[in-house]
């Protein structure tokens, strides 16, 4: 199986699985755990923050930031298109009373300054307080679409300038500073928090780093515990999280380069629109423009040929490069596409 769903199969590597066999653990809801506590200070030192708080996912990542952020009645501006407002099963609504405020995301995965000043409320009784603004780099939904330093200080000088915070759902954070060629810390040195995955292209098996002051950080550990994310003797996956910051983060440029070489590959093909010039990172999303072949018709042949995409609404195909995906399978696939637009109907 060539298997492009996502960057989240990804298996961990020989050097994890040594490291994870190998890892000194304690008790990390103690604060005991010597290899959770190595990836926290690696992790916050990478993102250019005091803290950081190893979790479950990124789901959680962004759920205990929001919680912590926020209290009931609350309201964070967030983008239509954003993995939380999305995908994250309303947690924070459902576990914090926390209102959200969906505003446009860009095709370029941007929410404009316009949009988020519009979205902050004055304080009156009759509105929610606004409390925080969400942003996403790269961007999901928009095709793994990168967001600047620059942008992001935009948005974070609006931000603290009417009082709220900013977080960032940097799931893949590593992506885009890899694109841009930047360090990491230059895409988050303005938010207040940031979380980013441990477990999507940098192939560790389980994990996300959450950073912020080291005020901030203390008070999520009382949301990871409510959460029922405080681990005992997790060092042993933490162990795979450092590796994958100390070997995982360059190669990303291959799994770009390969996303590439897909989207250039069908951009011709009968029935397919897709801008090559757009595919900026891991995440190749593919119209399909053809009468005679749904999306659903076209992840169905292709699984038949031993490719796996995820269909992305009725017209939409994404498909994700990684860690273990060679440019071999990017021209299998190619191929596979061309065949199935050109030779169905
Ligand atoms: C995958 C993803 C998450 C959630 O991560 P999980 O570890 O799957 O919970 C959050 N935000 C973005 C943008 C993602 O792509």
């Amino acid at each position: 199986m060539i298997d492009l769903r996502s960057d989240t199969v990804t298996l961990p590597t020989p050097a994890m699985r040594r490291a994870m066999a190998e890892a000194e653990v304690g008790d990390d809801v103690y604060g005991e755990d010597p290899t959770v506590n190595r990836l926290e200070a690696m992790a916050a030192e990478r993102l250019g923050k005091e803290a950081g708080l190893f979790v479950v996912s990124g789901t959680m990542a962004n759920l205990v930031s929001i919680l912590t952020h926020c209290g009931r009645g609350d309201e964070i501006i967030i983008g239509h298109q954003s993995h939380t407002f999305l995908y994250e099963a309303g947690g924070s609504a459902s576990l914090g009373g926390i209102h959200h405020y969906a505003i446009p995301n860009q095709p370029d995965g941007t929410l404009r300054l316009e949009d988020i000043e519009a979205a902050i409320r004055p304080d009156n009784v009759h509105f929610a307080r606004s409390r925080l603004v969400c942003l996403e780099n790269t961007q999901n939904r928009c095709g793994g679409a990168v967001l600047s330093p620059e942008y992001t200080d935009a948005v974070c000088h609006l931000a603290h300038g009417h009082g709220l915070s900013v977080h960032l759902d940097g799931a893949r954070i590593f992506n885009a500073a890899v694109a841009l060629g930047v360090e990491v810390s230059e895409l988050t040195r303005s938010v207040d928090a940031v979380g980013f995955c441990l477990s999507k292209g940098l192939s560790a098996p389980v994990g996300s780093v959450l950073c912020g002051s080291a005020g901030f950080i203390a008070e999520t550990r009382r949301w990871r515990k409510a959460v029922g994310g405080g681990m005992r003797q997790c060092g042993v996956l933490a162990a795979a999280g450092i590796v994958a910051l100390e070997e995982m983060v360059d190669r990303l440029a291959e799994d770009h380069e390969n996303a590439r070489l897909l989207a250039e590959g069908i951009a011709d093909a009968r029935g397919i629109a897709i801008d090559p010039s757009k595919v900026r990172t891991d995440i190749v999303i593919l119209e399909v423009t053809s009468e005679r072949v749904s999306a659903a018709q076209l992840v169905a042949a292709l699984l038949e040929r031993g490719i796996q995409m995820t269909a992305f609404g009725p017209t939409q195909i994404r498909a994700v490069t990684h860690y273990g995906i060679t440019e071999v399978d990017i021209q299998t696939t190619v191929g596979a596409i061309r065949e199935v637009m050109g030779g169905m109907g």
